[in-house]
């Protein structure tokens, strides 16, 4: 039986323009790229210690082009079967007005296998952060949002991608950037993973 292949992609690079948070009152902040990589490599580090079989899609530090990290996904795909591979794209968040707080998880538009995928990661990241705000739209009857974001457009497998808190605001900032909050959130992303195995291993 196949087993299920993990492609994790950290979302953007050194060079990507705007990735970075506010310089906070004591001269501290957060870039995307380096906050994503640190992550991906924490999960990375999990999966191997569990002989769980993964790929990093974007090891490199500088931007990755999106329709050449959708074409390494879909080779991956295309040689192990696209049933047969996640992908899971980890960022952090910003919005308009600095003012936003929370967790959330993003699917394409409509019913697919990446929305179960994306309700266990849902699921788990309101069990390991029962203080903070968990950002859903149920109107579809799951608690991912839904967007045409070109990395999970154009993957061809089922396709998640993890909006890790708010690095524009202090608060959510102040967490991703400290030691305990990486290494929660790489142990909601790892339990969610081995959820996800589970699930793939009952379809
Ligand atoms: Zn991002």
């Amino acid at each position: 039986m196949s087993r299920l292949r993990i492609l994790l992609d950290n979302g953007h690079g050194k060079d990507t323009p705007g990735k970075c948070s506010l310089r906070w009152a004591d001269g501290s902040q957060l870039f995307e790229y380096e906050f994503n990589r640190d992550i991906v490599r924490r999960i990375a580090d999990k999966l191997a210690a569990k002989g769980i079989t993964f790929d990093i899609i974007t090891p490199e530090l500088t931007d990755i082009p999106l329709h050449q990290r959708a074409n390494r996904v879909n080779h991956i795909c295309n040689v192990n079967g696209v049933r047969n591979c996640l992908l899971i794209s980890v960022h952090s968040n910003a919005s308009l007005n600095h003012n936003a707080t929370g967790w959330e998880v993003w699917t394409t538009p409509g019913k697919t296998l990446s929305d179960s995928y994306a309700e266990l990661f849902f699921k788990r990241a309101q069990a390991a952060f029962p203080n903070w705000k968990m950002r859903s739209d149920t109107t579809d009857g799951d608690h991912d949002k839904e967007a045409r974001f070109a990395i999970l457009r154009k993957s061809l497998c089922p396709a998640i991608l993890t909006e890790n808190f708010f690095m524009d605001y202090e608060k959510d900032c102040r967490f991703i950037m400290s030691e305990e909050g990486r290494s929660q959130i790489a142990q909601m992303h790892f339990e969610a993973i081995l959820d996800c195995i589970d699930f793939y291993e009952q379809l």
